[in-house]
This record gives C-alpha cells, structure tokens and sequence, in this order.
C-alpha cells in the first residue's frame, strides 16, 4: 500500500474523521490488522479562516503548497485536501509537488454519475456554493448540473458550518435548518445532495435527508485509499 498524505486542520473536526474513515476502510480492504500508511499535516485554521474571508486566495495557495511539500518530503506518495473549500486552490498544490494529487469533487462526481444522477444540490462554504472553481469542475468533467440554496439559505448554511461545525458543535435546530433547505433542493429538481463541506456529515446522515447523500469526505478519504491499494 502506498502513503497518503493528508493536508488537516481545516477544521480538525473534520481531519479526524478522515483519519478514522481512511483507517476503516483500508481494514475493510486488507482486513486483519492492516491500517493505512499514512501521513498528515495539520494547518492553522484561524489564519486560513481570516485569510478566506479577505479574498487572498493566492496567499493561501502558498501556505497550503508548503504543506504540500511537507507531506512529499515525508514520504506522501498521494496528497489529499480535506476541505473541498480549499480546493478553490488545487492549482498551487498541483503545481508544488511531484506525486499525484486527488480532487475531492472527483471521487463525487464519478459516485453520482455512478448513481445516474445529473442534477444535483450542493451544500458547503458560501465559497463552494458561490465561486465556480466546484460547480465548475463538476459541469466540465462530469458533465452534472448544481442547484445551489437560495442567498438567505446559502447565509444560514455557512453560518452553521463555521460556528457551529468547525467547532464542533452539533446541533438538533441547525441540522432543522439543512434538512429544510435540502426539502428546497429536492423541489426545485435536484435527485440528490452533496456535503460538500467536510463537516456537513457530522450533522446530516442519510436517514436525516429527503434526498440521497454524497458525502465528500467519506467518498474522498475511500477513493485515496483505493488509489493506495492499487496503484502500490
Ligand atoms: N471543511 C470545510 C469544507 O470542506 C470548510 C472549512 C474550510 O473553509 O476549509 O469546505
């Protein structure tokens, strides 16, 4: 099995499930005391955070290719993001290392055109939502379409996200809130939701949702590990 380098912290909440998925699901595989090998690096979410809410996105690119590099000289043989915010700069990351790099919408993309999806509900950061670099990605290279929530939904979804679920704080009135907003989705055509923020899934299960889940971080932390079984 080859190494998975894991970039974290954004928020911790959501590094330790991938931790936890990643090390399930290679059991799973490989079963007997088989984990997976594994690395992460761990970033400071309070300035990534302030820096997302000015727009430098090419700052950030630069923090997160320097634990990029991190992780390649640590003996990563795969890189993995886990936030599907952060993805707004994959380019920089890509551009840093040698060893392949693994985007979170892909693995979604191929399980909901798997699954004969095409139109699809997005919930995430208002970046994910609002900004093209995911819905985009997911038009151009799995050709769906995204129903995203409306302004005042897409405020409330965000708020829940960095008050409540990066803390983690899980909360009956706000996993309310998304199951209505996903209520919205489903009316307005979508045949399925995507988590697409890597915490969504502490708060919404299937059974929580009218609408089939993908979860991003569940279905990115099976596809690294696929790929490290695999390709080793
Ligand atoms: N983990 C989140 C995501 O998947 C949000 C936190 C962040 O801004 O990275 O988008």
């Amino acid at each position: 099995m080859k190494t998975i380098g894991v970039i974290g912290g954004m928020s911790w909440e959501s590094s330790a499930e991938y931790y936890k998925l990643i090390n399930r699901h290679t059991k799973a595989r490989l079963g007997g005391h088989h984990n997976a090998r594994s690395l992460m690096v761990t970033v400071d979410f309070a300035p990534i955070e302030a820096l997302q809410r000015t727009g430098d996105w090419p700052a950030l690119g630069e923090q997160l290719a320097d634990a990029a590099r991190q992780l390649e000289r640590g003996g990563a043989e795969l890189v993995i993001l886990a936030t599907n915010t952060m993805h707004r700069v994959c380019e920089a990351i890509e551009q840093a290392i040698d060893v392949p790099f693994l985007h979170i919408a892909d693995p979604t993309g191929a399980a909901l055109r798997a699954a004969g999806i095409e139109r699809v509900g997005l919930l995430g950061t208002r970046y994910t939502m609002e900004q093209t670099f995911y819905t985009g990605r997911l038009r151009e290279r799995h050709g769906l379409e995204t129903r995203v929530p409306d302004e005042a939904e897409r405020a409330d979804v965000h708020r829940i996200i960095y008050d409540e679920l990066c803390h983690g704080k899980v909360k009956d009135d706000s996993r309310a809130v998304y199951q209505r907003v996903i209520e919205t989705l489903a009316a307005r055509g979508a045949q399925a939701v995507i988590l697409g923020c890597t915490e969504i899934s502490l708060l919404i299960k299937p059974e929580d949702s009218v609408l089939p889940v993908f979860d991003t971080t569940a279905l990115h932390a099976q596809a690294a590990v696929e790929w490290a079984i695999e390709s080793a």
